[in-house]
């Protein structure tokens, strides 16, 4: 079996606790790898490290900087079938959807090409007499990012481009489920012509985060995954004094209005609930029909569509919808909550419960399951089940619709679907939601712009790419200064005022 290793200093690294977890490959069943779980001591290594290297690469100009992004576009769309065949097997997700999770990631790598300008500081000639008065962006030093399975390139991307570029070290804690292809990241920045120890990748559990929150050297760090984990880090990362920026978990609504072209919204109800397994953060979980008639029609709509999903392994190529789950451990909580809506009332118009795929029984594929007339108060609604289920809840009214989605603890992202601008903007203007889709089911902003939820799906006062995360990888330097021909007085005492 193969053994995979830490990436410090430029090299592979093999792990020294002691301690692992097995990696899987999702469509068999069958474990591929073992990843090494660092210990505090390994963490530390990889700090010292960073901390060596970062002062040199901070001096290098800013556009010296940004040209190892341009190479490592190049480098990303060279590697593009390697890393989403290598991504693939750790992850589960379909091959198009893999080189998806890139591209996403590649676009703020683009976007960091542009630093540049947005590192530029500010200036005032003139501020006083002969008084000159200047803010500049400075880097913060050593950075670390914790991410999570489901998006094993674009995640890390989004935290280490945005950090490299503004000068830092940056270590990344990789989900343990999918570690293969951060590594291969590390190594394409380094041929990029990143120098040694700016970009490395500790593997490990929760040992190695808390070996992150807790060193004095790490100034920021950024998490995405679970919201009791995000909590976690961003309680116990703050209270050592550091910058944090946690993401968490969701439950997107999207509400369908009695207008809406239900033949669009049921498409896109179908690819934003069941793509890549429902196992993304901005997939829609739950559909809100506005009015019997409309969730009447959109579930007959619904129906037909899920039943012909194909469900199967990464190497049958297009032919598959989606994949497997992670874990067995995923599967089972699904089934589990699956069972809990049964249970509690809902109704269960698709039942994926014995879906077993020929050749495969021991991967973990999850059929795909929808179900009707969910209420606020069950299981299935309440959790995130981060799995192919969709829970149908009918609203009487927009007011209803708009109340569920902003009642409800998670806020990443929501949607609409209506031809009438008036409720769209409404919309758009009241709900209290980070991320907001007209007529679009998975409104993940562009690079350029910045990506981050309300409510318990985000802890931290900035987003992730575009202006924001320069923001949050660099700290702001003032500076007031006059030339000794411009002091015209003795010493003051009171506090001066600008005249
Ligand atoms: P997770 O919370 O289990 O793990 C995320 C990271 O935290 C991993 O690197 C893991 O090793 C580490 N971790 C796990 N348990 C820990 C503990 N007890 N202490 C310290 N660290 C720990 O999340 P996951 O299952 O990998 O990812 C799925 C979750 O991520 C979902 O909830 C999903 O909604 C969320 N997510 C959110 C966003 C977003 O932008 N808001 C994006 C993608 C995924």
């Amino acid at each position: 079996m193969q053994e995979l290793t830490h990436y410090i200093d430029g090299e592979r690294v093999k792990g020294t606790s002691g301690r692992f977890a097995e990696v899987f490959n999702p469509a068999t069943g069958e474990v591929q790898a073992r990843v090494p779980l660092a210990s505090v001591e390994e963490m530390d290594r990889a700090v010292q490290v960073a901390a060596a290297a970062q002062p040199s690469w901070a001096a290098v100009n800013p556009q010296r900087r940004a040209r190892v992004f341009m190479k490592m576009v190049a480098l990303l769309n060279r590697d593009m079938d390697k890393l989403s065949e290598a991504l693939s097997r750790e992850h589960g997700k379909t091959l198009p959807d893999a080189a998806g999770d890139i591209q996403r990631g590649l676009e703020v790598v683009e976007f960091c090409i542009g630093a540049p300008h947005l590192l530029k500081g500010e200036f005032t000639d003139g501020a006083g007499p002969g008084i000159d008065m200047y803010s500049m962006r400075q880097a913060l030093g050593v950075t670390a990012g914790i991410t999570p399975f489901n998006f094993p390139a674009m995640i890390p991307m989004w935290m280490f481009a945005p950090a490299i570029v503004c000068g830092n070290a940056f270590i990344l804690k990789p989900s343990e489920r999918a570690p293969s292809v951060p590594m291969m990241l590390a190594e394409l920045m380094e041929e990029a012509g990143l120098p040694k120890g700016i970009l490395q990748v500790v593997n490990g559990d929760k040992a190695a985060v808390d070996a992150i929150l807790d060193h004095p050297t790490i100034q920021a760090v950024g998490f995405v995954g679970s919201t009791p984990i995000a909590q976690y880090i961003y309680g116990r990362g703050a209270s050592n004094g550091k910058r944090v920026q946690a993401f968490g978990g969701a439950k997107n609504h999207m509400i369908i209005m009695p207008d809406a072209d239900l033949d669009q919204a049921a498409d896109a109800l179908v690819g934003a609930g069941y793509g890549a397994a429902g196992e993304r953060c901005m997939a829609i979980s739950v559909a809100v029909p506005v009015g019997e008639e409309t969730a009447d029609r959109l579930i007959e709509k619904l129906v037909p569509r899920i039943e012909k999903l194909k469900v199967g392994p990464y190497t049958s190529g297009k032919d598959v919808d989606y994949g497997p789950v992670v874990t067995a451990a995923a599967k089972a909580n699904i089934l589990k909550l699956v069972e809990s809506g049964v249970e509690q009332g809902a109704e269960l118009v698709v039942d994926g419960r014995n879906f077993s795929l020929q050749g495969y029984e021991n991967g973990f594929f999850v059929g795909p399951h929808l179900f009707d007339r969910v209420t606020p108060e069950m299981d299935i609604y309440r959790k995130e089940i981060f799995g192919p289920v969709l829970s149908t809840v009918r609203a009487a009214s927009y007011e209803e619709a708009l109340g569920l989605a902003m009642s409800h603890e998670y806020g990443n992202g929501t949607a609409i679907y209506t031809r009438d601008g008036d409720a769209a903007r409404d919309f758009a203007a009241r709900v209290n939601v980070g991320m907001i889709g007209i007529n679009v089911p998975i409104p993940v902003p562009l690079a350029y712009h910045t990506f981050g939820g309300w409510k318990k799906s985000a802890f931290g006062d900035l987003n992730q790419h575009g202006p924001d995360s320069i923001r949050f990888y660099t700290r702001t330097k003032t500076v007031t200064s006059r030339w000794p021909s411009g002091i015209k007085e003795g010493s003051a005492f009171n506090f001066k005022m600008m005249e």
